[in-house]
């Protein structure tokens, strides 16, 4: 038997193969292997062959744009959106159109060719977090852009052109649909009963434990009932926070540790596995509210999607959230500080 399954807040059905369960050794896919051979722009010596940077963290006072630093956000190179002009906003009959314009950023982890996200240390996380939050509160400034999104594509399979490990921001002048969807269902069920849906989300989870995969002081991890993806998982705030950008220093100290914890998880469970995540914060202009609660959607590549799902919008899923969340919960890994 299968079954469809319906996420609360989007309203969005999948399927979830209950018979046939994928195990993590079900899915056949290449390891995501950092080989560090040719050249590499985000690389120590190379700064002059990105754009210059818009911000660096630095420690000994070295100067922009030359080694020494420890993270580097710089402009992508071949941006999707240009920064500089307006949106010009035009009808063409009934169809509507504006320029390009928006922010594209690049969030240079670490100098270190080496290393992966799962493998810095939670203090340089943290680091990556803070980069995250100065360029939202920075590009909110600029009253074009309605939303900033951050995301990564780890790997080749999940878009990765550069393997030095990176992370992407887009600025936009519009609400992604994707996101619309989940503020729209947010605001109806706090209409409906005065409560953020995702609070009462991690309430249930906490309690039934089946999909839980972890919880720290500020952090929980879970599988969520409706996952699109196998192995697919959220991080939340245990404490309501619709803005990504407002939450408390302990917090990304928090959220660091738990995301190095659920990456490693992940490559220990399925060996290194391609994966994209994104931070799903609130839009711009209605950045603290009651119904909204940010979270960061963490994606293994291990399907690829296909017609049904193309013509549908509803995903095919061969691995149920409860035996993903299993998996990754008696994963045996170890966050140290260092
Ligand atoms: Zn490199
Ligand atoms: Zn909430
Ligand atoms: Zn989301």
């Amino acid at each position: 038997m299968s079954e469809f399954r319906k996420d609360p807040v989007t309203g969005r059905w999948v399927i979830i193969a209950t018979d046939r369960a994928k195990r993590p050794s079900d899915f056949v896919r290449d390891k995501v292997e950092i080989r560090g051979s040719g050249f590499c722009p985000f690389c120590y010596n190379n700064e002059s062959k990105t754009p210059p940077e818009i911000i660096a963290y630095r420690s000994g006072g070295s100067a922009p744009n030359t080694p020494g630093w420890t993270l580097r956000v710089v402009p992508n190179k071949f941006p999707a959106l240009q920064i500089e002009g307006s949106l010009n906003r035009q009808g063409e009959g009934l169809y509507d159109k504006m320029e390009g314009i928006g922010a594209h950023e690049v969030i240079i982890e670490t100098p270190d060719h080496s290393k992966t996200m799962a493998t810095l240390s939670p203090r340089e996380i943290e680091d990556v977090l803070w980069a995250f939050r100065d360029r939202i509160v920075d590009l909110k400034k600029d009253r074009r852009f309605k939303y900033i999104l951050i995301f990564k594509n780890h790997g080749e399979a999940a878009g990765a052109s550069l393997e030095h490990t990176h992370s992407q921001l887009i600025a936009l002048p519009v609400v992604p649909k994707r996101v619309l969807e989940e503020i729209e269902g947010s605001k109806e069920y706090y209409r409906f009963k005065d409560r953020c849906i995702f609070c009462d989300i991690i309430q249930q989870e906490t309690d039934s434990g089946v999909r839980m995969i972890a919880e720290n002081g500020s952090f929980v991890a879970v599988a969520p009932f409706a996952p699109r993806f196998p192995f697919e998982l959220w991080i939340l705030p245990k404490a309501h926070q619709s803005a990504f950008e407002e939450s408390k220093t302990h917090e990304y100290a928090d959220l660091a540790t738990m995301t190095k914890d659920m990456l490693m998880r992940l490559d220990q469970v399925l060996e290194r596995p391609a994966y994209n995540y994104v931070i799903h914060t609130s839009p711009l202009r209605e950045s603290s509210n009651d119904y909204y609660h940010w979270h960061m959607e963490v994606m293994p590549k291990l399907t690829k999607v296909a017609g049904f799902e193309w013509g549908t919008g509803f995903y095919i899923n061969p691995t149920p959230p409860e035996e993903s969340a299993k998996f990754l919960r008696e994963a045996a890994v170890a966050v140290t500080a260092h």
